[in-house]
């Protein structure tokens, strides 16, 4: 999911619903406004759809109105997937007797169920099937006198991952977990302005500039001009996820001081060092696999085409919940470009296989096309566990490489050669010269390698085995 919040300027709602179109890749389903104006108090506008379709019309945005406003673009990874509710976007929003508090959380609770289970329990009626709504209950039943000591209580009883933007009358607040495992980031806009967003693209599209990233385990608190900051959760290190640098983030956006395309584009560099091959064109899935095509060839010297052509009207194939609508994605999406193609060994590169479902599909769209040879590069080691922390991986039984070893899944997908890159290799192209730590890993990186840093607690009890 995508998050954006705004303090301190004239129609935060404007700035936030920029914000979360810069923001739409991370959550495409749905999104939500909740603005603060002294006048007015606290509106909400929930919608299906596109952020561009929804949160430019003057009847929806004159119902916005304040200096103080939060949003969130949903990507369903919890809840009921192929049926979505209104009731399930955010922002949640609940009242106190110290007033009204807005949350929007990008992430995954891991311990959701147990928590639901407990709260409906003491009596918290749920409005959404959303892990979510849990911090509001938890938040509702603190004895503190305000609002981010409230916040403070529910998320220490949350585990997994979690980075929250919240708001009150008067504050905007931003959370991370201990381990920072989704990003946020805190920017500067106007006069006395403070935006916080999922990523730093969000603060270009309005020109704000980047003060810094909220840190693992810190919360901030901005009102009046000022950020106030605290570490709730006790001392940490962090574990970034690092599928957000593989594949999640935008590439114009920064994360951790690394621009993320330059990041993709290295690993492609190291896949061309692991995995080399003769050929005579490196062509990217397109947008995902793109840049790390673009470094794979500059390393080895192959040619770069554009030999899938993808249509910018589509949006992000994986992102749609439906199985169904999954598989015709493929073709509604990309194209063959076959001049370019035809009688050629090419190298195909893509960001990840999960059910392997695009890359058999690409796979006959480009021998249909008259290929020569079809070579696979993947930038990303093989996808073997599922993610529990806010990407919507699926169960081990439908992840390919949970079930195959490489050269099963090179002969299932039907093509001549198959590489991943290494973990390893991942590791320095993030910046870590000697690749990955393993006695305390720099990221999370579980889906790769299983070794989830947050014991996936719900999981475990339906019986789920790491
Ligand atoms: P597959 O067809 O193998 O199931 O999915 C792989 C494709 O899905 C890749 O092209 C990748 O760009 C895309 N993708 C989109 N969202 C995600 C996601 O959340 N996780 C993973 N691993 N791949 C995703
Ligand atoms: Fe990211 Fe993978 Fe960890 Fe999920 S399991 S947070 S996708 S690295
Ligand atoms: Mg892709």
């Amino acid at each position: 999911c995508g998050i954006f919040g705004a303090i301190g300027v004239a129609d935060a709602s404007n700035f936030v619903a920029l914000g979360l179109h810069a923001l739409q890749h991370r959550g495409q389903e749905a999104g939500g406004i909740v603005t603060h104006d002294p006048e007015h108090g606290f509106n909400s506008a929930h919608r299906f759809g596109y952020v561009r379709d929804n949160f430019t019309k003057p009847d929806v945005m004159s119902t916005l109105p304040g200096p103080l406003a939060i949003g969130h673009v949903r990507y369903s990874t919890a809840g009921t997937k192929a049926n979505t509710a209104i009731r399930d976007v955010q922002p949640f929003f609940g009242e106190f007797h110290m007033g009204g508090c807005a949350i929007a959380h990008n992430g995954n609770i891991t311990n959701a169920s147990a928590l639901r289970r407990e709260l409906i329990e003491r009596g918290s009626i749920f409005q959404s099937s959303s892990d979510s709504e849990c911090i509001i209950h938890l938040m509702a039943r603190s004895i503190q006198r305000n609002i981010p000591e409230r916040m403070k209580d529910a998320l220490r009883r949350v585990e997994g991952a979690f980075s929250v933007i919240a708001m009150t009358r008067t504050k905007l607040i931003g959370v991370r977990d201990a381990l920072g495992v989704r990003p946020l980031v805190v920017g500067r806009v106007g006069e006395d302005g403070y935006v916080l967003a999922s990523e730093t693209c969000a603060l270009d599209i309005i020109g704000a500039d980047f003060l810094r990233e909220v840190e693992p385990g810190e919360m901030v608190v901005i009102s009046k001009g000022k950020i106030e900051s605290s570490r709730p959760f006790g001392p940490s290190t962090g574990r970034f996820c690092i599928f957000e640098h593989v594949y999640f983030s935008r590439p114009d956006s920064i994360i951790g001081g690394r621009s993320v395309y330059e990041t993709r584009r290295q690993i492609g560099v190291e896949l061309a060092r692991e995995a080399p091959v003769e050929a005579d064109l490196v062509c990217p899935v397109p947008d995902s696999g793109t840049p790390a095509a673009i470094g794979y060839a500059q390393e080895s010297g192959i040619p770069y085409g554009m030999g899938i052509i993808r249509n910018q009207y589509m949006g992000r194939t994986f992102i749609e919940p439906s199985e169904q609508i999954r598989n015709m994605g493929v073709r509604l999406k990309l194209n063959v470009n076959r001049a370019l193609i035809a009688g050629k060994r090419v190298v195909l590169v893509d960001d990840s296989v999960v059910r392997g479902t695009t890359s058999r599909k690409i796979k006959d769209m480009i021998l249909d096309a008259g290929a020569a040879e079809v070579h696979f590069r993947i930038a990303s080691p093989p996808t073997a566990w599922p993610c529990f922390y806010g990407v919507d991986t699926p169960d081990r039984d439908k992840l390919l490489a949970a079930n195959m070893t490489p050269d099963q899944m090179r002969d299932w997908i039907g093509v001549d050669s198959l590489s991943f890159v290494s973990l390893d290799g991942l590791y320095r192209a993030v910046g870590e010269a000697t690749g990955r730590n393993s006695a305390c890993p720099q990221y999370c990186d579980a889906c790769f390698s299983g070794d989830y840093p947050v014991a996936p607690f719900d999981q475990l009890e339906r019986g789920f085995r790491m």
